[in-house]
């Protein structure tokens, strides 16, 4: 275990575009510490390891150690992408270090594709776990020969004993939280007594579940994860890491302060759930610093409000769930809160981290609407994506006077019809992103909802003997529709205004209330376009044990045949776009060709849901 140490000490530097953080408890708290010097005498080995490892090592040059701390069982998903903000953002703003850590303690649920798609969301998030030269990447599995000495001496000292109580024994003697537990009456054993059994579980001569290793600590505490806990567990099952190695297993609340202490971490951070178990974390780890086994002084725990988004589960487990019942299209469904889903719908980093530091890190939790969300990516996108025109329920729209109006139009061409140029910016505030051109002729598509033949109040758009204006193009006057013989409306039919042509001199002498868009039949590409919503109809669909299939909503995707702009020939997968006045569209990661474009939707120009 040694590796070439880092020197990550530079001090914190605002980072480009991103405005000044809000103070929290967690930055108040490593502020404090940095005054104090709480951890300044820490020595660090150059990799992780025991006391005497890191005793031998020189003075740490990470102010602070954070880790973030994956079980590779599932896909990271927008919950964890706080915690990797709140971790790497806080390592990167105190001049410290944050580990990538593996936490594959569990020898059945791990999984080789789990652990690569971790490694590239933490990377697509914008975070590294590099440190000048060190690659703070480990697995908690590592550290089982450490967690197997220490069990030991836990015994030897008289701090944990083997217990062999059936399960349903132990769970009684428990107790509860009004009832304090009942010692076992193999807690009483001689040290010796114990090692024996204990090197018996590890060696295999005893089955899975007829007894564990406990810490002895007190039956009678309030806390109840402070009645003396299991902390192995013959487990014959191999490990993808170990083998067969080991038939005894340490349990996640023995194993994670073990972790943290052999990486040196100074603020361990986790969710509010763990706030019990910070008694017992503390407890561990003194013991073990008492026995030499560890470097004073010992990592903290600090908790902090899990991010809740209404509409959203945030279980590994539950959206498993969906991806084993084909409820999606698999881990990476664009309606899925994961990494890998939020980035096919078109969620930028950026956006994310937005939301980590919107939604602020407290003590106290709460929901955070998922318009929060949406707004994080509408505002990243409004200022980087350029614009298109995109007809999405198309409908075919008749210039009847074309050729006479543009007959010998300056810029007109002939050919097959007579086309006319048309140029927009690519991002109305961004004059250097540059233009984009495309054609006009006398059949262009329009949004089959921007016609009504009898128009209700208020619609100022095409109805017949109404005025609009084509974007970037001219004003037409709508005179009527054709139909098909079940009378539905297949084509709209209108005149050019002439001289209205947008950009050209006079051309906004006429006024008119509507402004729509539209792509020319000559130059339009088709595309097909997927239209997502939200996954859930309810805001909290598995609050209360709730089944949250049943709140599935039945309209969270619709397929669309639309036709684009020609400037988006050219879009590449990920390439990010506004379809002015629909929303922001990605061109999807895994579909998309320039031959076969495929767009989704990312969200919309608006809210829709919160009224
Ligand atoms: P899940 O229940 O989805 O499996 P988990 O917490 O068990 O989540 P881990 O892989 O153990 O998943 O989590 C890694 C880290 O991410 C932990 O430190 C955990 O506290 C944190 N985390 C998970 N969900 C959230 C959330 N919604 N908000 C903030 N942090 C979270
Ligand atoms: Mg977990």
């Amino acid at each position: 275990m040694s590796m070439p140490s880092s020197a990550h000490n530079k001090p914190p530097k605002p980072s480009v575009g991103e405005p000044a953080k809000p103070s929290n408890f967690l930055r108040q708290t490593i502020e404090s510490d940095l005054a104090a010097g709480t951890n300044a005498g820490r020595k660090w080995g150059g990799s992780p390891g025991d006391g005497a490892h890191h005793a031998a090592g020189q003075s740490d040059p990470a102010k602070i150690r954070t880790r973030f701390p994956p079980e590779p069982n599932g896909y990271l998903h927008i919950g964890h992408a706080k915690s990797i903000c709140v971790n790497f953002g806080l390592a990167r703003d105190y001049g410290g270090v944050c580990h990538l850590r593996f936490d594959d303690t569990n020898p059945e649920k791990e999984d080789q594709e789990f652990v690569d798609g971790i490694i590239d969301a933490v990377h697509w998030l914008g975070f590294d776990w590099k440190a000048n030269g060190t690659t703070h990447l480990y697995h908690a599995s590592d550290y089982f020969d450490f967690m197997y000495r220490a069990a030991e001496y836990l015994i030897k000292s008289g701090h944990a004993y083997v217990d062999e109580q059936s399960a349903e024994d132990m769970r009684a003697n428990r107790g509860d939280f009004g009832k304090p537990g009942i010692n076992s009456r193999f807690r009483d054993q001689t040290p010796a007594h114990n090692l024996a059994r204990f090197r018996q579980m590890r060696d295999a001569q005893h089955l899975d579940g007829t007894m564990v290793l406990r810490a002895k600590v007190d039956m009678a505490s309030p806390n109840i994860n402070m009645r003396d806990p299991t902390i192995y567990r013959i487990r014959r099952a191999a490990h993808h890491n170990t083998g067969d190695k080991w038939c005894i297993y340490p349990m996640y609340a023995y194993a994670h302060p073990i972790e943290d202490a052999l990486e040196q971490i100074t603020h361990s951070i986790c969710t509010l759930e763990f706030e019990d178990q910070r008694p017992w974390y503390d407890w561990l780890l003194e013991k073990l610093i008492e026995g030499g086994l560890l470097q004073a002084p010992p990592p903290r725990q600090y908790e902090f409000a899990r991010l809740n988004l209404t509409y959203v589960i945030t279980s590994k487990r539950k959206l498993a769930a969906l991806v084993y019942d084909h409820k999606v299209s698999g881990w990476d469904d664009p309606r899925m809160p994961t990494l890998v889903g939020l980035r096919r719908r078109g969620y930028t980093p950026e956006s994310l981290r937005l939301l980590a530091e919107r939604t602020g890190t407290s003590k106290s939790g709460g929901w955070t609407d998922y318009s929060t969300l949406e707004g994080c990516l509408r505002e990243t996108l409004d200022v980087s994506a350029p614009r298109a025109m995109a007809v999405l329920d198309p409908i075919k729209l008749i210039i009847t006077n074309w050729e006479e109006t543009m007959g010998g139009a300056e810029g007109a061409q002939g050919g097959d019809g007579v086309l006319d140029d048309c140029s927009a910016p690519l991002h109305p505030h961004l004059p250097e992103m540059g233009r984009r051109n495309f054609k006009i002729g006398r059949e262009v598509w329009i949004e089959r909802s921007d016609f009504e033949e009898t128009p209700q109040k208020g619609f100022f758009r095409l109805f017949p003997g109404n005025r609009v204006r084509l974007k970037y193009g001219h004003v037409i006057e709508c005179t009527g529709c054709g139909k098909d013989a079940a009378g539905s409306v297949t084509q709209v039919h209108a005149t050019l205004v002439p001289d209205t042509k947008s950009g050209t001199p006079g051309s906004d002498a006429i006024k008119v209330k509507g402004v729509i868009t539209w792509v020319a039949v000559a130059d339009g590409i088709p595309a097909e376009v997927r239209l997502y919503d939200r996954l859930f109809t309810v805001p909290q669909p598995d609050a209360g044990g709730k089944d949250f299939l049943a709140s599935l909503n039945p309209h969270s995707l619709k397929v669309v045949r639309a036709v684009v702009e020609p400037s988006l020939a050219n879009a590449r997968a990920e390439n990010k776009f506004q379809f002015e006045r629909h929303g922001y569209f990605v061109a999807d990661r895994i579909d998309h060709t320039p031959g076969k474009p495929v767009f989704n939707l990312a969200v919309g120009l608006k809210d829709s849901w919160g009224r």
